[in-house]
């Protein structure tokens, strides 16, 4: 918490909230999943308000924000080099910590200086591969 005041973020309590529902979170929640569980304590809080503060923390490079999901946009606490899975059926997000050696030709990398990767894995999950009887 003590590094949201470094970057000059007012907290209220309501942010506070939402900061705290983040911390540490790997579900990779969307903004209506943050409002839901953040509303249940603060009733009066709006959804504009969730989705002001996600914006604060993305441009402050506070909170990734994923595109992995084409149904809607979801968050990343960890902003640490990371890779995902991703399940079609149900849209889990998993992150992977693992470094795949990926040789970039020099072609390829067209006078790049390359720094990172992100690589997003699809497939079925476990429960949704059970779920349906496979
Ligand atoms: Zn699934
Ligand atoms: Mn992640």
């Amino acid at each position: 918490m003590e590094k949201y005041k470094d970057i000059g973020l007012k907290l209220t309590p309501q942010r506070l909230a939402i900061l705290g529902y983040l911390e540490g979170n790997k579900e990779h929640p969307s903004a209506e999943d943050i409002y839901k569980a953040v509303s249940k304590k603060f009733p009066t809080m709006s959804f504009a308000t969730v989705y002001n503060t996600l914006e604060t923390l993305r441009e402050r490079g506070e909170v990734l924000e994923l595109t992995i999901d084409p149904n809607k946009k979801r968050f990343d606490p960890n902003t640490k080099f990371h890779h995902h899975l991703i399940c079609l059926k149900c849209k889990k997000i998993i992150d992977i910590h693992s470094d795949y050696n990926l040789d970039i030709s020099k072609s390829d990398r067209a006078g790049f200086e390359i720094v990172g990767n992100h690589i997003e894995f699809y497939g079925i999950c476990q429960k949704c591969k059970k779920a349906h009887g496979s």
